[in-house]
């Protein structure tokens, strides 16, 4: 099996390969054709499992025809912490370096007039942490009606850190036509009972 095999198109598969990447993994295999085909997804995977690439890829190619409006994001990746959300920026510029999809990091301790800058220009991939998320929605720089693919990544992590409520007045701002990518370490039930309320029909993968 490889990263051809899985879908992907030209550009993301010479994106891996640059980086040295010869099999998919096995979250990377289950997830990505699900993924390209629309199918919502709630997977059960650690770091470490290379899930990161199994959402970012198929996104990349999701949303190569399109393009941003101002401060409308076409997809919107939610990270825990500021470290996850940066690590992903890094992933997402490795994979879609061949592909030219604007990309915004929205998190604490930056100042905002660079993040609400790189919003007017309009953004094909936000990745942000929920609270910094918000701050931009209450201060009318963002909108969400545009955002066709959500990532809710290590959502038990969210739990820990108390993140629920804004995680779910984020999704109550996005519209109910959208494919989302759920992904957690663990499945407890109010982790589980988010799930069942954000996707649809969603191929669950436990790797
Ligand atoms: P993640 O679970 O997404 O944090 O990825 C864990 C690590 O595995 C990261 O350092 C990735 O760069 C790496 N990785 C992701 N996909 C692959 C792959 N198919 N083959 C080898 N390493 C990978």
């Amino acid at each position: 099996m490889s990263f051809v095999d899985l879908g992907l198109s030209p550009e993301v598969v010479q994106a891996v390969t640059d980086t040295g990447y010869t099999t998919p993994t096995p979250i990377q295999a289950q997830a990505i054709p699900q993924v390209l085909m629309g199918r919502d997804i709630l997977g059960c995977a650690q770091t470490g499992t290379g899930k990161t690439a199994g959402f970012t890829l198929p996104m990349i190619d999701i949303l190569a025809n399109g393009r941003a409006r101002a401060r409308m994001p076409r997809s919107l990746i939610l990270e825990p912490t500021r470290e996850l959300a940066a690590q992903v920026s890094e992933n997402f510029e490795k994979y879609g370096k061949y592909s030219k999809l604007s990309m915004a990091l929205l998190i604490g301790g930056v100042a905002f007039g660079d993040q609400e800058k790189a919003l007017d220009r309009g953004v094909d991939v936000l990745i942000a942490t929920p609270g910094r998320l918000l701050d931009h929605f209450e201060r009318g720089r963002i909108l969400l009606n545009d955002v066709k693919i959500l990532v809710i990544d290590e959502a038990d992590r969210m739990l820990d850190m108390g993140f629920i409520p804004d995680v779910e007045k984020i999704v109550s701002l996005l519209p109910p036509l959208r494919q989302t990518l759920f992904f957690s370490a663990t499945m407890p039930p109010e982790i589980k009972r988010l799930a069942d309320a954000f996707l649809q029909n969603p191929k669950e993968i436990t790797v």
